[in-house]
C-alpha cells in the first residue's frame, strides 16, 4: 500500500508515553495484548500467546519504527475521513470524524479504563477509537503476509463501528454489529487499493471457522468484507 508522504489525520490524540495510571510491566505484554484482541475478534489466541516484545518501544530503532507505525495509522485514518465525508456529502449529510487515541500501556476512555488487555475498540460516548500501537507492531511481526492492508482493516473496522454508533457492550460485541463493521471495512479497503483477497486476508489470522456468541464465523465475515468491497467497486464504475 502506498502511504508514505500522504496526508495524515489531524484527529489523532497521541497519548504515547503518557501514563494512564496502571502500568503494565515486563515483556510479553504485546503477546498478551494481541492474544486478547484476537480472542475479542473471534480468533484463537493460542496461535500468538508466546513470547513477544514489551509494550512500549525500548530502543531508538523501536521508537522510530513505532513513529512510522503511528504515521501509517494517521494516513489510514485520514483516508477513512476522505472516503466517508465524500459519501456523506453526496447524501447531503455531514460525517463527524472520530478521534483516534494512540496509547502505550494504559489510558482512560469515555467507556472506562483501557489497558493492554483492552485492545483496539471504539467508544461511542466520546466517539474515539482507542489503539495501543503494540498491537500493530506485533501484527506486523507475526502476520507479515497480510501487511499494511491487515492493519488498515483494523482501523477501518473500528471506524465502521463509529459509522453505526456501535458500542462494545459488556460481554462483548454481537455478530451482527461485527458484520456491519466488517462490511464498512471492506468498502474502505477497496478504496485503498486492496484486491478482494488482500482485503479478506486478515480473517485468516483473526477469525475462527466457527461463530461465537460475540463474533461471526470466518466465512460470514469474509462475505461481509466482500459485500463492502463489491459496493465500493460498483460505486467506482
Ligand atoms: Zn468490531
Amino acid at each position: 500500500m502506498l502511504w508514505e508522504g500522504r496526508r495524515g489525520s489531524s484527529n489523532i490524540e497521541d497519548r504515547r508515553g503518557i501514563s494512564g495510571g496502571h502500568i503494565a510491566v515486563g515483556g510479553g505484554i504485546g503477546s498478551l495484548v494481541i492474544g486478547l484482541i484476537i480472542y475479542l475478534l473471534g480468533g484463537n489466541p493460542s496461535q500468538v500467546m508466546d513470547t513477544g516484545p514489551s509494550n512500549a518501544p525500548q530502543t531508538q530503532a523501536e521508537k522510530q519504527a513505532e513513529d512510522k507505525e503511528a504515521q501509517f495509522v494517521s494516513v489510514v485514518l485520514a483516508d477513512t475521513e476522505d472516503i466517508w465525508s465524500k459519501l456523506f456529502s453526496n447524501m447531503n449529510k455531514q460525517y463527524s470524524n472520530p478521534t483516534l487515541v494512540m496509547f502505550n500501556d494504559a489510558t482512560q476512555s469515555g467507556c472506562g479504563f483501557a489497558n493492554a488487555a483492552t485492545g483496539p475498540f471504539y467508544c461511542p460516548s466520546d466517539e474515539k477509537v482507542y489503539l495501543d500501537l503494540s498491537f500493530f507492531r506485533e501484527m506486523r511481526d507475526r502476520f507479515n503476509a497480510a501487511g499494511d492492508f491487515a492493519e488498515a482493516y483494523v482501523i477501518a473496522h473500528e471506524v465502521g463501528h463509529h459509522l453505526n454508533g456501535h458500542t462494545i457492550r459488556k460481554g462483548g460485541s454481537t455478530p451482527r454489529l461485527e458484520l456491519e463493521a466488517d462490511e464498512f471495512a471492506g468498502f474502505v479497503l477497496y478504496k485503498l487499493g486492496a484486491s478482494l483477497e488482500q482485503a479478506q486476508e486478515v480473517m485468516k489470522y483473526i477469525a475462527t471457522a466457527k461463530a461465537s456468541s460475540t463474533h461471526p464465523s470466518r466465512a460470514s465475515r469474509m462475505l461481509a468484507i466482500e459485500h463492502g468491497w463489491d459496493k465500493a467497486a460498483g460505486a467506482s464504475q
